[in-house]
């Protein structure tokens, strides 16, 4: 499939599935302000759209990449589902089965502290890692993740995501490439001194993104 069709479908699958929220007030992990949203959870809701999405991004994985992937990493929660679904589409692109790709993930406590399971620990020591995830936003809790990896002995090939929000600064990653399906920009993003909709009185939507810990800091009960 060209990349086109590709980047139509993977459009089509966010519009079917409502993973992304319009006309509303939303604040951002990065503190920006903006009209609409990626919701990261929704995309997990069809695990057979999820494979095609999984097949489309490691298409745009370059061979000489793909062929030294020993463990793919994905941070909890939602980032689970893709990377499992990755490992999969990887080893259809093998072939042979041998040597075996395996699948760990990241797990994250209450203060954003990341760590994996000893057991992980073990499988990352000295190998070639690709990490994946669903969405990346700031790219900081990716970045992270990578120091995380690292410090595990682990060496990270590349970065990829099903959907890019191109947030972060252009050479976050360097050296490490970042492989994404399609970019998702989602309109405008303001800071919150300079928001329409905060100018206009629009309410702060709390279901999704950071609007109720603004809402909270701004000292308004929500
Ligand atoms: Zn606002």
């Amino acid at each position: 499939m060209t990349t086109d069709r590709m980047e139509k479908y993977a459009k089509e699958v966010l519009e079917n599935l409502k993973a992304v929220i319009y006309n509303s007030h939303f604040v951002y992990t990065s503190g920006k302000h903006g009209s609409a949203y990626l919701d990261k959870t929704a995309i997990c809701l069809d695990p057979v759209a999820m494979k095609f999405l999984c097949h489309f991004l490691v298409q745009k994985i370059p061979d000489t990449v793909k062929m030294n992937i020993q463990v793919v990493v994905g941070p909890a929660l939602a980032g689970i589902a893709v990377a499992n679904t990755v490992v999969l589409a990887l080893n259809d692109f093998r072939l042979d089965a041998e040597p075996k790709i395996y699948f760990t993930w990241v797990e994250e406590d209450k203060k954003g502290e990341k760590s994996l399971r000893p057991t992980f620990q073990k499988v990352v020591k000295g190998k070639q890692v690709l990490l994946v995830d669903d969405v990346i936003n700031t790219g900081h809790s990716l970045l992270s993740t990578i120091r995380l990896l690292e410090k595990l002995g682990a060496r990270v090939l590349a970065v990829a995501a099903l959907y890019n929000r191109a947030e972060y600064e252009p050479h976050l990653f360097d050296p490490i490439p970042v492989y994404s399906l399609i970019t998702v920009k989602l309109q405008e993003t303001y800071s919150p001194e300079e928001c329409p909709l905060c100018r206009k009185g629009v309410p702060i939507n709390t279901e999704f993104g950071r609007g109720k810990e603004f809402l909270r800091q701004k000292g308004k009960s929500v």
